[in-house]
């Protein structure tokens, strides 16, 4: 490559991180759930509504959680988007479940809620709708089959934070949801996340199953004179100095939002005048409110996909594929199966090609993205 002139993302400093971990270092209490966390998991709750949020290491690992309240035993069914990260599947199948994979709506990337029902069995027990690019999937179509087949719906709100469906937010509508904070994500800790718990009945467990199994939340709550084994469990706790790290960015969280947006708007109104025919913008349906996590072009193939890529690293800018799908994948192929067809899935899956966008993404350098783009594409076309 020549020079990088554009990187596909800069993660970005909110400014306090240093004297927040300064004082979880000197605080005399380092492990988990401390002050920092408290705050962080008081943030969630009343920014986002939810009655209780709980940081966990990795969005990940909220999945991981998730997949054990949910009770997935051997031979369980999960229906999911293949395009999507392993963590969305991995996370069943490291309970014996079974990866069941849906398509996706070709304007959204997002799991195609009126495909849902003909993939569900007897074996069903939940659903994991993953909002793409922090675009609410068809949430209220997907509550109603649930409640219908008894199935508990699991969002994996890890792209999402802050992202609205008809003026609720993401990760706080199904059962549980989950949230990642990834260096790639909007709110970063270098790695953490978070897992939403808005059916009350789950909170009890979902803490003593972070807390590797053991009655210690209670015991830390006075209920109990001490605290033993009572489940199955693991350590889900990130350090005080990951929850101080996290509070900085969470306290930036509605401006990174923000401006996120505004050059996510100018890739989507420049965008459509360099760029007609050859290449699919995102769409958002009207009750959703994005967060502007990503902005991405559907291609006309992988052959175009690997020449456009290359030719804008040619001109400096890196720009990125995004999600081998799932059912085809090593993994998949064993530990899943389709459930219907995956004709959008593939199509995203050879053509999805994603733009550089970070928070302070200066005017100019969204100006240039858009020009080589437009250069590029008709030199393709
Ligand atoms: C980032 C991401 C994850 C995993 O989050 P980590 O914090 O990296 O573990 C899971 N699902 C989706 C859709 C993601 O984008």
């Amino acid at each position: 490559m020549k020079h990088v002139r554009v990187p596909f993302n800069r993660p970005y400093v909110a400014g306090r991180e240093m004297g927040y971990i300064r004082e979880a270092l000197h605080s005399g209490h380092r492990h988990g759930d401390g002050a920092f966390t408290q705050q962080c998991h008081s943030w969630l709750e009343k920014t986002l509504g939810c009655p209780k949020a709980l940081l966990t290491p990795s969005g990940t690992a909220a999945l991981e959680m998730a997949a054990i309240l949910a009770d997935i035993m051997p031979g369980d069914e999960v229906i999911m988007p293949s395009f999507t990260f392993s963590s969305t599947a991995n996370a069943f199948v490291l309970r014996g479940g079974t990866p069941v994979f849906v398509d996706i709506d070709p304007r959204t990337q997002n799991i195609d809620a009126s495909k849902i029902e003909e993939a569900i069995t007897d074996r069903t027990r939940a659903v994991v709708p993953v909002h793409y690019a922090g675009v609410g999937c068809d949430m209220d179509v997907i509550m109603s089959i649930a409640q219908r087949y008894k199935l508990l719906v699991i969002e994996d709100a890890a792209q999402a934070l802050l992202a609205r469906y008809r003026g609720r937010y993401l990760g706080t509508i199904g059962h549980l949801g989950t949230l990642s904070f990834h260096d790639s994500k909007n709110c970063s800790a270098g790695e953490a996340g978070a897992l939403l718990i808005n059916d009350p009945r789950f909170i009890e467990r979902a803490e003593v199953v972070r807390e590797k199994g053991t009655s210690r939340p209670q015991f830390v709550r006075g209920e109990v004179d001490k605290y033993t084994w009572i489940d199955v469990g693991s350590s889900y706790l990130p350090s005080e100095v990951t929850a101080a790290f996290l509070l900085a960015q969470l306290e930036e969280a509605d401006a990174t939002k923000t401006k996120r947006v505004a050059a996510w708007n100018v890739y989507e109104e420049r965008l459509g005048e360099v760029s007609p025919g050859l290449a699919r913008r995102p769409y958002v349906p009207p009750e959703c409110e994005h967060n502007g996590h990503l902005f991405y072009l559907v291609l006309a193939g992988e052959a175009i996909r690997r020449s456009f890529i290359a030719g804008m690293e040619q001109r400096g800018i890196v720009t990125l594929f995004h999600y081998v799908p799932l059912h085809n994948s090593v993994a998949g192929l064993r530990y899943g199966r389709p459930g219907g067809v995956l004709t959008a899935t593939e199509v995203a899956g050879r053509g999805l090609v994603r733009l550089p966008l970070w928070r302070d993404m200066p005017f100019s350098l969204l100006e240039l993205v858009i020009t080589e783009t437009g250069a590029v594409l008709s030199s393709l076309g």
